[in-house]
């Protein structure tokens, strides 16, 4: 047995996290979610006096936001669309007949406005342009959101519906590359407080097809995405739990989004994966969180 399937299967064992018969969607154990909820809590010690703007976005967004952002120019394999039967009684006696033939029903699913979210920060960017330029020194966001990708499979790290907590800065090219800087800084320090291994590597996002080569290329030409790295189910493979992304003007552009002397805004975001940031406590330090070094749980609960 691989060490992701052994690692899945005493997460399901202990009852930590509920096989639901689709790689890549659990359901989460109370003892799962105090961990998540414990962690956000320390990234707030780190991140909690900077005064960003609290936003907590459903896990759907508008399609038409979707749309606009060109994630399915970049990462088409990755999305996941609502569609919902919008027949009439003619049609849904057909839908049933489908079913009961055990045919596919559901072809005929129409596409509605909302489109699951792939990322924390993908609603936020035409949010904030609506308002219309930022004030002097940019804006500061606060996100969390349960996020959706296609992509299936057994490593318990890589899920289909997970959680992503986000800052995301808004501004000149200094003030966002500073946080940017920042954040590298205080993520490596909050992850070794918890007692995991860290370490900080340039990066590129699973861009589509033959293009999308070129366009990773560029990406770690450029320094634009940074992840730090943790050993979950493989020291030689570690993953990625938090990613530190410099959008340049990419959606200050898309958007409109202005800084107040009207410049286009540049962003940048930090993301935590919390399921995977989970994982990796207890991977390292097992699975009864009673266990685990005193000074991790005084980090987390305090005592
Ligand atoms: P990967 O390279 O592993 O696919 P990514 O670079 O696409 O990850 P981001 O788009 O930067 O990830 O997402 C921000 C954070 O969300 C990541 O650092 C990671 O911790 C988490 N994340 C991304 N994909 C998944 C997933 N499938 N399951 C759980 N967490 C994820
Ligand atoms: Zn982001």
């Amino acid at each position: 047995m691989d060490m992701q399937t052994s690692l899945l299967d005493r997460l399901f064992a202990s009852g930590l996290l509920i096989e639901t018969g689709v790689d890549g969607l659990y359901g989460r154990s109370g003892k799962f979610e105090d961990v998540i909820a414990a962690f956000e809590r320390l990234i707030e010690t780190f991140g909690g006096d900077d005064g960003a703007e609290a936003i907590r976005f459903p896990p759907g967004m508008n399609r038409a936001h979707f749309e606009g952002s060109g994630y399915m120019k970049s990462f088409p394999q990755l999305a996941g669309t609502v569609h919902s039967f919008c027949g009439c009684e003619l049609d849904h006696m057909n839908l049933l007949q489908c079913m009961a033939e055990g045919e596919d029903w559901t072809k005929d699913q129409q596409a509605t406005d909302i489109v699951l979210t792939p990322a924390a920060c993908y609603p936020l960017y035409p949010t904030i342009a609506k308002r219309g330029p930022l004030p002097a020194g940019g804006g500061l966001f606060d996100l969390q959101s349960y996020c959706f990708r296609h992509e299936p499979s057994k490593d318990p790290a890589r899920m289909q519906l997970f959680r992503m907590r986000e800052y995301v800065r808004m501004g000149t090219p200094a003030e966002v590359q500073d946080f940017r800087q920042l954040w590298m800084e205080r993520g490596q320090k909050l992850i070794e407080t918890v007692g995991l291994p860290v370490h900080v590597d340039v990066a590129n996002d699973p861009f589509f097809g033959r293009a999308g080569k070129m366009l990773a290329n560029n990406q770690r030409d450029q320094n634009l995405k940074f992840e730090l790295l943790i050993p979950v189910t493989s020291t030689a493979n570690p993953t990625a739990c938090l990613s530190f992304n410099y959008h340049q003007d990419h959606f200050g552009s898309t958007w409109g989004l202005k800084t107040a002397d009207g410049g286009t805004a540049h962003t940048a975001c930090v993301g935590f994966g919390l399921e995977r940031i989970a994982l990796a406590l207890f991977a390292h330090h097992g699975l009864d969180t009673n266990d685990w070094p005193a000074p991790v749980r005084k980090a987390l609960w305090g005592a």
